[in-house]
């Protein structure tokens, strides 16, 4: 064998040695889906052990439909509510599926996608209570999540002290921390999610719904602001579940039609 010729099977056993190691390598960290969530707010999330995943609901069914359309591995990062736009914004998710709705200064942190799913705040109290409505909050202490628009809606009620006088509004880092505290009576109601809150009245005894507050918001995925590409991909994908019946068959498995 020629030298030159040795030299050219060296050269080509090499590269293709460098092209082996890149497709098991590299390809890893673009292969998957890394969505940002916050596992506590069931029906949408929540730790499921029963779940190849370790995780259930309906946004992270979604996720999985949104990861297997897009060809891509699916990566849950669980994190705290408040923390999830700043996570993706510095890298540590592709995109955030968390009940999140849509609202202004979100939009300043990120860019959403089509909504695809409709919600308003409940009010949750003892099942002795004789609030029936939002009118009674009058004068009352009210827990919230804090970071949430459950916490927005009821800033807006303690601001109207012509109507709510001294409402006052408590913020806790979890729903479930709002619940405890109006169990164990240092609260007089919690302003929460709609389905969110009718888990919370199923899932612990002495509970009732004192109706509803209105507030017509959207749930959107997040992604990066500017990342036109992942936007694009997300809503495709929104798009075709919603129109194809795969959405509404996750939304019924978890908010069965009355
Ligand atoms: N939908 C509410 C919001 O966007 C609550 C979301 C949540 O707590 N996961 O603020």
């Amino acid at each position: 064998m020629k030298a030159t010729r040795k030299i050219t099977l060296v050269v080509l056993a090499v590269l293709l040695l460098a092209v082996g190691v890149c497709f098991a390598g590299c390809g890893k960290d673009e292969g998957t889906l890394v969505v940002g969530t916050n596992a506590a707010f069931e029906p949408f999330e929540f730790k499921d052990t029963n779940s190849p995943s370790g995780y259930g609901g309906i946004d992270m069914e979604m996720a999985q439909l949104i990861a297997d359309e897009l060809g891509l591995k699916l990566k849950i990062e669980d994190m705290e509510f408040t923390t999830l736009l700043g996570a993706m914004a510095s890298g540590k998710c592709d995109i955030v599926i968390a009940g999140m709705s849509i609202k202004p200064e979100r939009l300043e942190n990120a860019d959403f996608s089509t909504p695809y799913y409709k919600a308003n705040q409940m009010i949750v109290v003892k099942a002795d209570s004789t609030i029936a409505s939002s009118a009674d909050l009058k004068d009352k202490k009210v827990g919230v999540q804090s970071g949430t628009t459950g916490a927005d809606s009821a800033d807006a009620l303690a601001a109207d002290t012509a109507n709510y006088g001294t409402l006052t509004v408590e913020k806790y880092r979890k729903g479930a921390d709002a619940i405890m505290a109006l169990k164990s009576g240092n609260i007089d109601a919690v302003v929460i999610d709609e389905e969110v809150a009718k888990k919370f009245i199923q899932n612990n005894d002495g509970l009732k719904d004192a109706g509803t507050l209105d507030t017509n918001e959207e749930y959107c995925i997040a992604v990066k602001k500017g990342d036109t590409e992942m936007l694009d991909k997300i809503n495709g994908v929104l798009d075709k579940i919603m129109n194809d019946g795969r959405l509404d068959a996750i939304i019924e498995k978890y908010i069965p039609a009355e």
